[in-house]
């Protein structure tokens, strides 16, 4: 049976870790957050990152927008949050309304103070094999988890199925960077088990059920980033979590895996942008 790899436990160790060094400074990271529209799992995701960085002694803000708010009053208040000393780290939520360019909203985020790790900027970074100012949330968590538990990256196969620039193409960058051979699986992938069946490391950030014990072979390590409802409202991820942990070697269940480790590393980062930003006043 799989080991499992827990990430709610190493995410209480990061928070234990963190709430002692943001206790000591004398000046606290401040994390704003843009959140515009009504989408309510969207509005869960924001009180719940606030809440968090309250309890870890990062002051927080939210900034709410009706879904009608123009793309320029975006624009504006991202100008104003990249000029404000007390703010330290900026997050748009995402989805953003249908009306709004993604990408122009992220990319006026002063890179310095993207918590995200998305704008252009640190992704160019990401992608070169240099350092950005901090790496994307999820990916940075999934690497982390692997780290915890002393999971070999150099030399393995690391098959990723997804391609998102929020998980799929970063999580494979991070692999590439850390010398895995990566191969990036997608929707038009063609007989996607015989690729998983070669993996070392499987990671499947789809958010649909489509690995079950028949795409991994005996000892692979499995991630599963996907989340979704299933047709009877219960939360599941892409990975048939029963079956396919009786060959893995690690599996990260859904929830309790990459969910938490998500969360930990956005509070990471906001911390990371801090003490960055004191060393360069
Ligand atoms: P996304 O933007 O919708 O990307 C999904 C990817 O899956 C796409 O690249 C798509 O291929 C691919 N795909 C779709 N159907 C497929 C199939 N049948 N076979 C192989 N590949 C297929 O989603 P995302 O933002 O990357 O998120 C992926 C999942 O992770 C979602 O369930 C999301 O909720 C979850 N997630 C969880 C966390 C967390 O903290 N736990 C964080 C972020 C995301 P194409 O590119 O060809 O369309």
């Amino acid at each position: 049976m799989a080991i499992i790899l827990d990430g709610k436990k190493l995410r209480d160790k990061i928070f234990e870790e963190l709430k002692t060094k943001i206790n000591k400074m004398p000046q606290k990271p401040s994390l704003a957050v843009i959140l515009a529209g009504n989408d309510p799992s969207s509005r869960i995701y924001v009180n719940n990152k606030k809440k968090t960085a309250e309890k870890l002694g990062i002051n927080s803000i939210v900034i709410e927008y009706p879904s009608d708010v123009s793309q320029n009053e975006l624009l504006k208040k991202i100008e104003e949050l990249n000029n404000d000393e007390n703010i330290t780290a900026i997050l748009v939520q995402l989805p953003l309304p249908e009306h709004i360019d993604k990408n122009t909203v992220i990319d006026a985020i002063s890179p310095q103070k993207d918590v995200d790790g998305l704008t252009s900027y640190n992704s160019g970074k990401l992608f070169a094999g240099e350092k950005p100012y901090v790496y994307p949330c999820t990916p940075k968590g999934i690497l982390l988890l692997l780290d915890e538990y002393n999971i070999e990256i150099e030399g393995k196969h690391a098959v990723v199925i997804g391609r998102s620039n929020l998980v799929g193409k970063p999580v494979s960058q991070m692999l590439l960077n850390r010398n895995a051979t990566v191969t990036i699986c997608h929707s038009k992938t063609k007989n996607l088990s015989d690729i998983t069946k070669t993996a070392d490391i499987l990671i499947s950030a789809v958010g649909k059920n489509v690995v079950g014990e028949k795409f991994i072979k005996n000892n692979c390590v499995v991630v599963d980033v996907g989340i979704f409802r299933d047709e009877n409202g219960k939360l599941r991820g892409d990975v048939e979590f029963n079956e396919v942990s009786k060959s893995a070697s690690y599996i990260s269940p859904v929830p309790g895996g990459v969910g938490p480790m998500t969360i930990a590393s956005l509070m990471l980062n906001t911390a990371e942008l801090f003490n960055r930003s004191q060393i360069s006043f």
